[in-house]
């Protein structure tokens, strides 16, 4: 087994984000001197990443950050999701590039590069909104001289369409194997999720690097027919758990089985389980 490197992405940034919670996240990094990605939308149209009052001097700040370290990624150009499409990996099924026509989607990418540029930000890296892209938009970010796309579901870097894409596979803080990032939503993150990213951070010092760090190695290796299977795998076992985790019988088992106490919580998965047992098997015998 090679290295494990795990690196951090913050996805959504805006103008008009949480700035209160994007404080407390800083800290947080500040601490243990990680600078992590950040997906800055050039003209977000997305009404649900407007959640707060949008700050003056946004770009300014963005410029601050990326001076002491930071990445910068483009994401997206608007945010907008007018297409149904899961693209490569189908994560989701919906996208701002995916299945649309080239010609839509180099335009897109180049108005959100030239509002990126225009307030001297160069990103040389993607973050596709909803991890949803195709060939076509490969194929324009190649055409704009971009280098790298934060994405990927196999245990290391690959090259593809000659672009360099870094794996991103974990919501939620966890000791991985290979190279992976944590992408997180901050906007959406509780208080719970951030002392536990502060906990995770403080037991995990040599795992998690700056995501600079991770861009400073050279990767060569070109995607096989290998790193294709391995990613296929590694989806499969995602949607798996997603379907877990959207099931109705096992979410109200999940929910009356909780406590913030995790011995507490442990006693009532298991006294919970003859119950959830019996939902399982009557949902079985309905269908
Ligand atoms: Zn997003």
């Amino acid at each position: 087994m090679g290295k494990s490197v795990l690196t951090i992405r913050l996805d959504d940034i805006t103008p008009d984000m949480d700035w209160g919670k994007f404080e407390r996240l800083k800290a947080i990094f500040d601490k243990y001197g990680i600078k992590p990605l950040i997906g800055v939308v050039p003209d977000n149209q997305d009404p649900k990443l407007k959640v707060g009052k949008a700050r003056a001097d946004f770009w300014e700040y963005i410029l601050e950050l990326q001076k002491d370290g930071w990445s910068i990624s483009q994401h997206g150009y608007t945010h907008v999701y007018d297409s149904q499409n899961g693209g490569l990996l189908g994560l989701h099924r919906f996208s701002e590039f995916a299945g649309l026509p080239y010609e839509v989607q180099f335009d897109r990418l180049k108005r959100g590069q030239e509002i990126l540029q225009s307030h001297g930000i160069y990103a040389t890296i993607f973050m596709a909104p909803g991890h949803t892209f195709d060939e076509n938009t490969l194929k324009a970010l190649k055409e704009l001289d971009f280098q790298y796309v934060t994405d990927g579901y196999a245990s290391e870097p690959y090259k593809r369409s000659g672009l360099t894409f870094i794996p991103c596979k974990i919501s939620s803080p966890k000791a991985v194997t290979g190279y992976d990032t944590l992408c997180l939503h901050l906007n959406h993150m509780s208080e719970a999720e951030m002392e536990e990213l502060h906990k995770f951070l403080g037991n995990n010092k040599d795992l998690v690097v700056s995501y600079a760090k991770v861009l400073d190695e050279d990767f060569h290796k070109e995607y096989n027919d290998k790193i294709a299977s391995e990613e296929e795998k590694a989806l499969r076992a995602r949607n798996k758990r997603k379907n877990v985790a959207n099931d109705t019988v096992m979410q109200r088992y999940l929910q009356r089985t909780y406590s913030e106490k995790k011995w507490l919580k442990q006693i009532k998965r298991i006294l919970g389980l003859p119950r959830l047992m019996v939902e399982l098997l009557i949902r079985k015998i309905k269908k």
